[in-house]
């Protein structure tokens, strides 16, 4: 058995998917220190949505098992896990992960490259956040609606970028970085759903109150009333948790925490 440590976080398995009990700063300083390591690292921001997909999507399983950071973006995550008596720190919402991304790399030698959304909005959130976070560096903005891979690979690698963020929407946005990771040239890809519309200011994020009372996928669905769909996997998951009888989040395989016995 291996105890986590600073440098690997507890690692649990939400129904056979991957997650690690991060906090936000925690999950700030892994990207810092993967963007300057050599390769790619694919950073998931999970959801329940995700987890349900997981579940008979093999693939797609295996894509975010093989992530190297997975962080909480569901609050349905954190409510699961302490149903199945373990903790997550916090929730790690992908937006909130990119603000403080951009909050520490101003002013230092990180640099962001946004692919995702309509034409014109992933232009108009590198806006907004070197307006927010003066002294960042966005070299490169791409809406995602384009035809094929092959220049836009090229642009990311010429850009120079160390993070991608990539708000194409999943399962396509991890796909395709994982499809691309070699040529992308970069040292981190983020995979970040629609944070590029709010960002944009092209749509509204929930009240604060409403995020801490972790009902901001009831303002999404307000919103949105086309996402009810999609958002009858929070129901679904919730039920597999509870019938579970506390099985449905575990540690993942070999590792202890900090406060548990060690084997003999
Ligand atoms: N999107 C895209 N290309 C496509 C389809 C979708 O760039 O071919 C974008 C879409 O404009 C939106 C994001 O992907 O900005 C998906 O947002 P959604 O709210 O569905 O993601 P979530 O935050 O729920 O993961």
């Amino acid at each position: 058995m291996s105890l986590p440590t600073e440098s690997t976080p507890i690692t649990l398995r939400v129904l056979g998917v991957k997650l690690h009990a991060v906090s936000m700063d925690q999950a700030v300083e892994r990207v810092l220190t993967m963007a300057h390591q050599p390769g790619f690292h694919l950073v998931v921001t999970l959801g329940t949505e995700m987890v349900m997909r997981a579940q008979h999507d093999e693939e797609f399983r295996e894509l975010v098992n093989g992530a190297d950071l997975v962080v909480a973006d569901g609050a349905g995550l954190l409510w699961a896990a302490r149903r199945c008596g373990l903790s997550l720190p916090e929730r790690v919402a992908g937006i909130d992960l990119v603000c403080r991304l951009a909050e520490t790399l101003a002013g230092s030698k990180g640099s962001f490259f946004l692919l995702g959304a309509a034409p014109g909005v992933a232009e108009e959130a590198a806006r907004t956040l070197c307006k927010r976070f003066p002294g960042l560096q966005i070299v490169g903005a791409q809406d995602g609606f384009f035809r094929e891979d092959g220049p836009v690979v090229q642009a990311i690698a010429a850009s120079e970028a160390r993070v991608l963020l990539t708000g194409l929407g999943s399962p396509r946005q991890e796909r395709w970085m994982r499809q691309h990771q070699d040529r992308l040239g970069v040292g981190v890809g983020i995979g970040v759903g629609g944070s590029f519309d709010v960002l944009s200011g092209r749509k509204t994020r929930a009240p604060g109150w409403m995020i801490r009372l972790h009902l901001e996928w009831l303002f999404r669905l307000a919103c949105e009333p086309s996402r009810l769909l999609r958002m009858m996997a929070l129901p679904r998951f919730m039920g597999r948790v509870l019938g579970s009888r506390g099985q449905a989040v575990t540690l993942w395989s070999d590792q202890v925490s900090p406060g548990s016995p060690a084997s003999p």
